[in-house]
């Protein structure tokens, strides 16, 4: 709730004039439990911040981080690091995530050593069953994590992550560093496993397709703000903030009878040290009229052209 993640410049002679980078500024959402929220925006909009946010793998400067009603950013860091077996992270490249000087299955042992959780004959029995799981054979657990093509180490990652049975699981865009031949097995790996142990995902991703694929809601980010939410099939239909529209029309149409419906965004992002006053999305916004550098959107209920829940939009017009 409200999380805001503010980086001040280590340069001392830019204080003055550029006090703080507002990475995150007053983002709210919530996952349930079984259900994948996915972030979307461009390149350093916050969503990765976000996540990491969550997590507390990077201290969030203000705001409420919940899970299963406790609150997490007040835990002592042994308390928070003992509540960490319910949030696990995969990362975007698999390769840096993975000790080259661990075996695979000493790799996904590891979370179980550090929790002290059973004797080394049961964590053997379950890094094996988590082996299988994710589709690889029981004599990797004695290979190097150079010796596994990209698809595989992320299902390494990805029995990491499953060691200890976590409530929710960040993924840090898991696939773009993989073929895209390969995207699609890691994907439905991550769906098969959520329809079976109830995993809530907090996905990040660039990829709309993906997103489309694996998510139930969306959630549009812009500049450190959380610009329109709404689930799935709404958002891809029916979007509503003028940002997401323009979003959207960069994925490519593959029929060739239907009309392509371009929108460019012109101009580059705002710096997020020297944000726009008013609305963020202002400078870029081909509806944008006076009000709009005055006054600030508020993430907002509209009525949905869907049954499955709510949606938000932070727009003066929409
Ligand atoms: Fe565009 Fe104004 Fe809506 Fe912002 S509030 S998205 S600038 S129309």
């Amino acid at each position: 709730r409200n999380l805001r993640k503010h980086y001040t410049s280590p340069k001392r002679w830019l204080r003055p004039a550029k006090p703080s980078i507002q990475a995150v500024d007053g983002v709210s959402f919530n996952v349930a439990r079984g259900e994948t929220l996915s972030l979307v925006g461009e390149s350093g909009c916050g969503k990765t911040t976000t996540a990491k946010s969550v997590m507390r793998l990077v201290e969030p400067t203000s705001g409420s981080v919940e899970l299963e009603g406790q609150e997490l950013l007040s835990l002592s860091a042994e308390d928070m690091r003992m509540r960490r077996r319910d949030l696990q992270i995969i990362f975007q490249d698999p390769y840096a995530s993975l000790n080259p000087r661990l075996t695979a299955g000493d790799i996904v042992a590891e979370p179980l050593r550090n929790f002290g959780m059973g004797a080394s004959a049961e964590r053997r029995e379950r890094v094996q069953w988590l082996f299988s799981r994710v589709g690889l054979r029981p004599e990797a657990v004695k290979k190097f994590p150079h010796e596994f093509s990209g698809g595989q180490r992320q299902r390494l990652g990805i029995a990491r992550a499953l060691a200890l049975n976590p409530k929710l699981i960040v993924c840090d865009e898991p696939v773009s560093a993989l073929d895209v031949s390969v995207q699609a097995q890691v994907v439905n790996l991550l769906m098969d496993l959520q329809a079976e142990f109830g995993i809530a995902y907090l996905f990040v991703a660039h990829d709309l397709a993906v997103v489309r694929h694996i998510s139930h809601r969306v959630a549009v980010m812009y500049l450190g703000h959380i610009v329109e939410i709404a689930d799935r099939d709404t958002l891809f239909s029916a979007p509503l903030h003028p940002y997401t529209e323009i979003l959207l029309s960069a994925v490519p149409v593959p029929n060739p009878r239907t009309p392509a419906r371009r929108m460019l965004l012109q101009g580059d992002p705002p710096s997020p040290a020297n944000p726009p006053s008013g609305c963020r999305f202002h400078t870029r916004c081909p509806m944008a009229q006076a009000v709009c550098k005055e006054k600030a959107p508020e993430l907002g209920e509209r009525p949905s052209s869907s049954a499955n829940g709510s949606h938000l939009v932070a727009c003066h017009f929409r």
